[in-house]
Order: C-alpha cells, then sequence, then structure tokens
C-alpha cells in the first residue's frame, strides 16, 4: 500500500501542536507495518536551522493559486530512523516567515499560502513514478485536498484512483476566510454552498475536507462521537453527524523512546517498575534542587505540565490549589505557559503557600520529563481534549493521572474504584462535571490511595506496562485505509 501524507507541521522539522507529533511519528510506524510512505510538509524558514539534512532537488514547478502562479520548490530529506520518502515543499513568499501560521495574529494570507501548499502537494504526487492508494491529510491546512484530489486532479494517473482520509485534531481550528478566498481555490463557484465549502457565508476548509475526503479519523473514539453534537462540533456537528458511518476515533500514539524512565536524559536516575519508588525518590531529590528547596518534600505530588489555556482547565486548578494548598495534604507542581492573566494568578498563588505550591512559567522539556518522573498524580482537569499526551506520558512514568471525562481521556484513563481495581483496569482518577468542587474529590480521592502504598504501586506497575506505542495506533490506521480502498469512493453531490 502506498500512503501519502501531507501535514502543515511534522517533528523535527516543525512544531506547534499535537499534529505535529502524529505527522512526525506515523509514517515511520506504518513503514514498519509495510505501507510505503511519503510525506510532505511545507519547507518554512525555520526547518532549514535544525541541522536536519535538507538537500534541495531538480524538481521546481509552478502551481496555480487564484490568477498568479507561484512556483513550488521541492526539497527532501532522510532521517534516521526509515519514515519513508519525505518531501519538503518551499516558497519564499509563502513560507520564509517567522512563524508557521502567523502569532499572535494569524497571517492574512493563510488562506493562500495552504492552497498553495494543498495543490503544490498533489502536483509533486502527481509527479512520483507510481500510483499512490491513499492520501492522508491533516486538520484545515490540507483540508480542500480531498476536494482537489475529487474535482480537479481526478484525472491524474499517479492520483485518479486513491482514496482520500482527512484526520481532525481539533475541530476549534477550522480554517475560515472570506468568501472571495474562493477564487484563489480554483473551484467552480457552484461548490460554494452550504453543504459543501461554506460556512455561514465563509470558506470553511475543515467543512470542505469533511464532506469530501472518503474517511475521516480523529484523534480519539469519544471526541469523534463528541464532534458530532454541539458545542464539540464546533457548529459542524451537523456536516460531522452527517458522515457518523465513515468518521473513526484513533487514540494517538506516543513516542515511547523519548518518554521513557527506563533511558531518558532528562532525569537524574532510571528506573522501571521494579524501582520505580527509588526513581521517584531521586527525581524527587532533583526537582527540589531545581526549585531551590532545601530538601524534597514527602507529601503526594500534585502536577501540572501544559499550556495555560482554558482548554487545559487552568480555572479549575487554581480553584483546586486555593482549595487544598492550607490543608497540607499535598505539594502542588504547576509548569507551564499561555494566558498571561493566568500565569499572573499562578504566580500569586505559589507565593501565598511557599514551599507547598511550585509554579514555574516557561516551555521546559526537560522540566516536563523531571516533573513526570517525581511526580505522583498529574492533573488533567481539561474542558474538551481530543487526545490528550500528557497522560499517556505520565502512565510511562508511573504517575497517575486524574482527568475529566472528556474526549481522549476518556478512552485512556479509567477510575480507580473497587471493581476496577479487582478486574485489574484502574488507570486513573476520573471526575465528570467541569466543576472545581468534582476535582477537588477526585483529586482527594487520588490523595488518599497515595496512603495505601501496596495497592498504590499496584496501580503504577500496571499503568507502567501498559502500551500506548505508536505501533498499536498505526496498525488501526492500516486497517482504516483498507477499509477505505475496499469501499467505493465518496461520490460528490450536485448541490443546486
Ligand atoms: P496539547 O497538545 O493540547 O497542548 P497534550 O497533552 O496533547 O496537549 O500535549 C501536551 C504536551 O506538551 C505535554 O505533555 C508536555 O509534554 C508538553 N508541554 C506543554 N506545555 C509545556 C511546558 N510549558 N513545558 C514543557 N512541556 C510542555
Amino acid at each position: 500500500m502506498r500512503v501519502l501524507q501531507i501535514a502543515s507541521e511534522a517533528v523535527p522539522f516543525a512544531k506547534t501542536g499535537g499534529l505535529a507529533d502524529v505527522a512526525g511519528a506515523l509514517p515511520a510506524a506504518l513503514q514498519q507495518l509495510g505501507c510505503q510512505t511519503t510525506l510532505v510538509l511545507p519547507a518554512y524558514r525555520s526547518v532549514f536551522g535544525k541541522g536536519l539534512p535538507i538537500e534541495q532537488t531538480d524538481l521546481r514547478f509552478p502551481v496555480a493559486v487564484g490568477t498568479r502562479s507561484l512556483e513550488a520548490a521541492v526539497f527532501t530529506c532522510r532521517l534516521p530512523d526509515d519514515g519513508g520518502q519525505i518531501f519538503l515543499i518551499g516558497n519564499d513568499h509563502c513560507f520564509d516567515r517567522d512563524s508557521l501560521y502567523g502569532t499572535p495574529e494569524d497571517y492574512a494570507d493563510n488562506a493562500e499560502r495552504f492552497i498553495f501548499f494543498s495543490r503544490a502537494a498533489l502536483e509533486l504526487a502527481a509527479r512520483q513514478p507510481e500510483p499512490f492508494d491513499i492520501i492522508h491529510c491533516h486538520d484545515w491546512q490540507t483540508g480542500l485536498v480531498p476536494a482537489y484530489q475529487k474535482l480537479l486532479y481526478n484525472s491524474w494517473p499517479t492520483l485518479g484512483q486513491a482514496r482520500t482520509v482527512l484526520t481532525i485534531h481539533n475541530m476549534a481550528y477550522q480554517g475560515q476566510f472570506w468568501h472571495w478566498d474562493m477564487l484563489l481555490t480554483g473551484f467552480h463557484w457552484k461548490y460554494f454552498n452550504w453543504q459543501q465549502m461554506e460556512f455561514y457565508g465563509q470558506l470553511n476548509m475543515l467543512k470542505a475536507g469533511i464532506v469530501f475526503a472518503d474517511k475521516l479519523t480523529t484523534v480519539s473514539p469519544t471526541y469523534a462521537r463528541e464532534i458530532q453534537a454541539a458545542p464539540g462540533g464546533n457548529g459542524l456537528e451537523g456536516v460531522l453527524a452527517g458522515r457518523a458511518a465513515d468518521l473513526v476515533g484513533i487514540v494517538n500514539g506516543i513516542d515511547t523512546a523519548a518518554w521513557n524512565p527506563r533511558t531518558d536524559a532528562h532525569i537524574p536516575r532510571h528506573y522501571g517498575e521494579d524501582d520505580v519508588d527509588d526513581g521517584k525518590y531521586t527525581a524527587r531529590v532533583a526537582l527540589a534542587a531545581r526549585l531551590g528547596h532545601a530538601a524534597p518534600d514527602t507529601r503526594p505530588l500534585v502536577a501540572f505540565v501544559g499550556r495555560l489555556a482554558e482548554q487545559k482547565g487552568v480555572g479549575l486548578i487554581l480553584d483546586l490549589i486555593n482549595r487544598m494548598a492550607g490543608s497540607g495534604l499535598a505539594h502542588f507542581m504547576i509548569l507551564g505557559t499561555g494566558d498571561p492573566a493566568v500565569e499572573q494568578a499562578l504566580r500569586t498563588v505559589a507565593a501565598s503557600y511557599p514551599g507547598t505550591v511550585d509554579v514555574v512559567i516557561g516551555f521546559d522539556e526537560t522540566l516536563a520529563h523531571l516533573i513526570q518522573a517525581a511526580a505522583d498524580i498529574l492533573l488533567m482537569p481539561s474542558q474538551y481534549e481530543p487526545c490528550g499526551l500528557a497522560q499517556l506520558y505520565a502512565f510511562r512514568y508511573g504517575t497517575i493521572p486524574v482527568v475529566r471525562a472528556t474526549g481522549g481521556l476518556v478512552d485512556t484513563v479509567i477510575d480507580t474504584n473497587d471493581q476496577t481495581l479487582a478486574d485489574g483496569t484502574a488507570s486513573g482518577f476520573v471526575f465528570e462535571a467541569f466543576e472545581s468542587a468534582a476535582l477537588e474529590e477526585a483529586v482527594r480521592r487520588a490523595v488518599a490511595a497515595r496512603g495505601d502504598h501496596d495497592r498504590w504501586r499496584e496501580l503504577v506497575r500496571r499503568v507502567m506496562g501498559q502500551d500506548w506505542s505508536w505501533q498499536a495506533s498505526a496498525r488501526r490506521y492500516r486497517e482504516v485505509y483498507e477499509q477505505t480502498l475496499a469501499a467505493p469512493p465518496v461520490a460528490v453531490a450536485d448541490v443546486e
């Protein structure tokens, strides 16, 4: 099976979110399963500064974007782990910029940039010697790819027989642009209707992908259900519900080499299931030193590592600390960056409870690993969570997650109670309502459970042994590809 992956970011080239982890890891995992994979990415300015062996090829071709013609210059890169072929599409006008999408404001011409990229990726694929079976695109940036394949590139021998798969990583980002950007796409205006590319008067690239792709996936089964209703669908719930039969949830894998307490270069002492207590104690000593404490705290360490965004439930965490820090039952450690008001509130609360609450504002990979190793309990009280990775990292390090029952957290964390302890499925503490009292109740249950050393050890041992590797996820993707190939392509509706 020949698979073409088209994504706007992938590790190690460019990353702003979880999409980059998926697009970076899935090709190599698919290769191991015997799928020949080609990955196409934009050649952003930043990809050249990372010491990666990127080489320019002789291949250059023009790409129509509205009435203009933009030239695509093709680069290639071979990485040590066989992730298949990688191409990067260069165009100085589109990609020689400071950031991927513009920050804090999106670039005004993002529609043009990703129309160019989507078409260039297909034009490149069309110039390959062998046809592709599956064209797998990701998120709004490549949402037009299925429409291009069906409407404009259908007669190309290497593309015409392919089936298209779109993976949605987060419904909150849809790529909505004013209607005149329709002229840049090259599509006939007749597709600008409420059943295809239009959404409340605007061009909606994610919607186009949802309508035209042969198969849809998202990053967990529960999120796949949640986005078929409000508020999870962010307005596109009806379109998604209409395609329920073709929508599949596949939980992301994690990089089990980077997140492995047996080999992690970021932690002071390696450990596994058998010496987790020693490993965690040594990590706790290192963390205390890093934070300027004389000695490590012996109380349960309750941690949060992540973006300080409303989605992540940071308001609940602030409430939790205010409710619980005075009790002296636990030590809290927060690492994150994001909303300036939340950052300030966290600094204030840390100053109110010295020795009980530690807050580090910033993005710090080493500290994130050290916290996962040192902590007993990881907080993920998310409002919504398409998949979530931090809870899967926590498992590897023997850290027990406390999560809200939403999205991928439902699919990966099983609440601890008498029954799940008895049947061996317990893996964390789950609460339902997006309320601080519900979070507090779950954290208190976790802290109490931590007091029963033997049971806690059993829980820790079990979560450390779980398999959340990309191999497992890639097998699911391959199944989806096979199902998609076995079915006829989705018909293009003629909307009056
Ligand atoms: P999302 O992709 O929505 O931000 P995930 O749970 O899927 O959330 O992935 C977030 C991961 O990013 C965390 O597990 C953590 O490793 C990393 N991360 C987030 N914020 C920080 C930070 N301030 N410092 C270090 N790592 C961070």
